[in-house]
């Protein structure tokens, strides 16, 4: 991995960037960060890994995670209104583009759209040389073991290789990709922190 080349891409495409050495360093500077504003959350591994959720509810007058809540649509709906998003990426390439598979759609929409400022929280095992390399693993690896947590009935989930089959099971998980190429307009900030651990999927 390219820590450098990996900064200087996302800050040539309108982001910032920080780098953190553990989950636990990522996870206090964004609740200082974070403090007095309302933030809503993607379905993340890396974000739960962390321990970030925990962190921010003493901090902020609303966090809206459907992880944590009952009614999960509800709670998706509500997350698209704050002003603050953080998501976690399926892979990162090192010129800078950030790739996310949604089944429900929210996280992604919510990367794209919709709030003051937008976090994306990864660790090292998301960084790939190129993005055609980022929208493999998405594809490949990310969504396939997205779809064996879940347990759904998938060939990805069946099979013993760790791939796609482009299914077109009823209950596929994987229904749209993003490719964040720049700062989208209006955002006021967008953010990559990156943590040298293995995090997610
Ligand atoms: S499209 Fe289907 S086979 Fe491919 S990763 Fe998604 S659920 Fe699995």
């Amino acid at each position: 991995m390219d820590v450098e080349k990996l900064k200087r891409s996302v800050e040539g495409r309108g982001w910032s960037f920080k780098h953190f050495a553990t989950g636990e360093e990522a996870a206090n500077y964004l609740a200082g960060e974070l403090e007095g504003v309302s933030v809503g959350i993607g379905g993340s591994g890396t974000v739960d890994a962390i321990g970030l959720y925990d962190k921010l509810t003493g901090k902020c007058p609303d966090v809206v995670w459907h992880w944590k809540e009952d009614d999960q649509d509800a709670a998706r709906v509500r997350a698209m209104n704050t002003d603050v998003y953080i998501s976690g990426a399926n892979a990162i390439a090192e010129t800078g583009e950030i790739v996310n598979i949604d089944g429900k759609g929210n996280r992604v929409a919510s990367t794209l759209y919709g709030h003051k400022r937008l976090y994306i929280v990864a660790g090292k095992n998301k960084v790939q040389p190129t993005l055609e390399d980022a929208i493999y693993r998405a594809r490949n690896v990310a969504a396939p073991l997205r779809a064996r947590s879940f347990n759904v009935d998938t060939p990805c989930v069946k099979s013993k290789e760790l791939k796609c089959y482009d299914c077109r099971s009823p209950q596929r998980v994987c229904c749209g990709m993003s490719i964040l190429m720049y700062r989208m307009m209006g955002m006021e900030k967008s953010e990559l922190i990156l943590i040298d651990e293995d995090l997610g999927m």
